[in-house]
C-alpha cells in the first residue's frame, strides 16, 4: 500500500510527465501552448465535453479559423457555430452556449473572459470543471480540473477515496503540493487516454503500477 506523501506524490508526476512526453498532447494542452488565450481554452474546453479529444481539436481549428475572439464568435450565427464544431457531441447546444458565452463577454467583462471562478461558473455550459481548467491553464491561478479521468485514477491509485469529482478536487487539494493543482489534470487526462482506460487499464504495462493500490480495478489488460 502507498503511502501518500510528498515524496510519492511527486515521483508519482515524474513518471506521469515521462508518460506523457512520449504521447501525442491533448487539445487544450496543445490550445494553451499555442495560444496562452483564457478565451480559446474556454471555447476549447466547452467543446470537449463528451466528446473524443482529436474531433475537439479539429472542431476547435475550425471554429477558431472563423472565429478567434468574442467579437468574431458574436458575429457568427449558431448554424455557423454548429457547422464547424461538429461532430462534437451536442454541437447544437454547445454552439447556442458559444454564441451566449461570446455576448456575455462583450457585455458584462469588456470582451475578456473573467479571471474568477463565479464569472465563470454563470456562463452557459461552465461548470466546475471547466471553470477550474481556464483559471489554472488560462490565467496560472491554482486550481484543479477534476474530469472523469482525474477522479477515476485519483481513486484507483488511492490518493482519494471520494465518490464525485467535487470530492476528489477537495481531497486533492488536501493532498497535492500547489504547484501541482494546475498540472495534474493533463497529466492524469494524458495517463487516462493512453493507459488507464475506464473499463481495461493496461496494468500489465503501466509505469506506475508499484505506486497503485488498484482499487475497484476489476478488469485488467
Ligand atoms: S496499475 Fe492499472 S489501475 Fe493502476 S494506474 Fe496503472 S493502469 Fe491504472
Amino acid at each position: 500500500m502507498t503511502r501518500w506523501n510528498e515524496t510519492t506524490i511527486r515521483e508519482l508526476v515524474t513518471r506521469l510527465e515521462a508518460f506523457r512526453n512520449r504521447c501525442r498532447p491533448t487539445t487544450l494542452a496543445t490550445v494553451e501552448h499555442a495560444t496562452r488565450s483564457p478565451f480559446h481554452i474556454l471555447v476549447s474546453c466547452v467543446i470537449s465535453l463528451r466528446t473524443k479529444d482529436e474531433v475537439t481539436e479539429a472542431a476547435s481549428k475550425r471554429l477558431f479559423a472563423l472565429a478567434s475572439s468574442p467579437e468574431e464568435l458574436a458575429q457568427l450565427d449558431e448554424e455557423e457555430i454548429a457547422r464547424a464544431i461538429y461532430p462534437a457531441g451536442f454541437y447544437n447546444t454547445k454552439a447556442r452556449q458559444l454564441r451566449q458565452i461570446a455576448a456575455i463577454l462583450i457585455d458584462r467583462f469588456d470582451g475578456k473572459v473573467p479571471a474568477l471562478r463565479d464569472a465563470l461558473l454563470g456562463l452557459p455550459g461552465v461548470g466546475r470543471k471547466t471553470a477550474n481548467l481556464v483559471l489554472g491553464m488560462g490565467f496560472q491561478i491554482p486550481a484543479i480540473c477534476v474530469d472523469t479521468h482525474v477522479h477515476r485514477i485519483s481513486n484507483r491509485l488511492g490518493l482519494v477515496t471520494t465518490s464525485n469529482p467535487v470530492q476528489t478536487e477537495q481531497a486533492l487539494m488536501r493532498l497535492l503540493p500547489k504547484d501541482l493543482w494546475i498540472p495534474i489534470n493533463d497529466l492524469l487526462v494524458t495517463f487516462g487516454q493512453n493507459q488507464c482506460h475506464p473499463t481495461s487499464p493496461r496494468c500489465s504495462t503501466c509505469p506506475i503500477v508499484d505506486l497503485c493500490e488498484r482499487h475497484g480495478v476489476t478488469r485488467s489488460r
